[in-house]
């Protein structure tokens, strides 16, 4: 059944988990497509432009400002991230559901543009876990920690403008959490093709 495009937007503290769980569902869902954000920050070890994130200077950044590339961006503990804007466009327009893992700021400047985006906000068990999930990743600085643990805090308030949380305690029990908010939103009437129901119906009737 054909279904309007639409965007799942993922946040929550670094750390918690977004890129794991993303990662986990993308393979699970039929038309689902991940949206790469534009970065100023560094490449951690592993990360592959144009897959994790196109890294860009700030020079490029400004450009892509300049010419309206960006659906959204913001400036996150010194650097600054961006969605851009034709990827989305063009994803939805073919009735595919794109997700993206956007920053507070970026998830509220959605919100603004799309009234349907479908928010999300992803939870470590406990502050302590999320300190030992980013020493474990063990890709950023011991100061870059402490200044995205001290945000987390702060990113926390914003969750009442949220419209889901998951609780990442257990990966696979927080996988299949986001795979059942994405399919429960994939079968809104709102998101329907009605002209395909009544001709299925039809179909059915002769
Ligand atoms: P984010 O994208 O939110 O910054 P990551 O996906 O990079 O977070 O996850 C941070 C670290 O926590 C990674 O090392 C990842 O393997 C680990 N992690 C993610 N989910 C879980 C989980 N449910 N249990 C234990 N470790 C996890
Ligand atoms: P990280 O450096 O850990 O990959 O990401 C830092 C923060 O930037 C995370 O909160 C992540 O959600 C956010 N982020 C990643 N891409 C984008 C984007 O395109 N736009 C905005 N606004 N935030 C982003």
């Amino acid at each position: 059944m054909k279904v309007k495009g639409f965007l799942i937007v993922l946040s929550g503290p670094s750390g918690s988990g977004k890129n794991t769980l993303i990662s986990r569902v993308l393979p699970r869902i039929p038309n689902l497509k991940y949206s790469v954000s534009a970065t100023t920050r560094a490449p951690r070890s592993g990360e592959v432009d144009g897959v994790h994130y196109f890294f860009v200077s700030d020079h490029q950044f400004d450009q892509m400002i300049a010419k309206n590339e960006f659906l959204e961006w913001a400036e996150f503990v010194g650097n600054r991230y961006g969605t851009p804007r034709p990827f989305v466009e063009k994803q939805i327009q073919q009735g595919h559901t794109v997700i993206m893992d956007v920053d507070i700021q970026g998830a509220v400047q959605i919100k603004r543009l799309m009234s349907d985006v479908v928010l999300v906000f992803l939870l470590p068990p406990t502050l302590d876990e999320l300190r030992n999930r980013l020493k474990k990743r063990g890709q950023d600085a011991t100061e870059a920690i402490a200044k995205r643990l001290e945000h987390s805090s702060e990113e926390l308030e914003y969750i009442v403008d949220y419209d889901y949380y998951i609780v990442n305690d257990d990966l696979d029990r927080a996988a299949e959490r986001l795979v059942s908010i994405i399919n429960a939103e994939r079968c809104r009437v709102a998101r329907a093709d009605l002209s395909a129901i009544q001709q299925l119906w039809q179909r059915r009737q002769n």
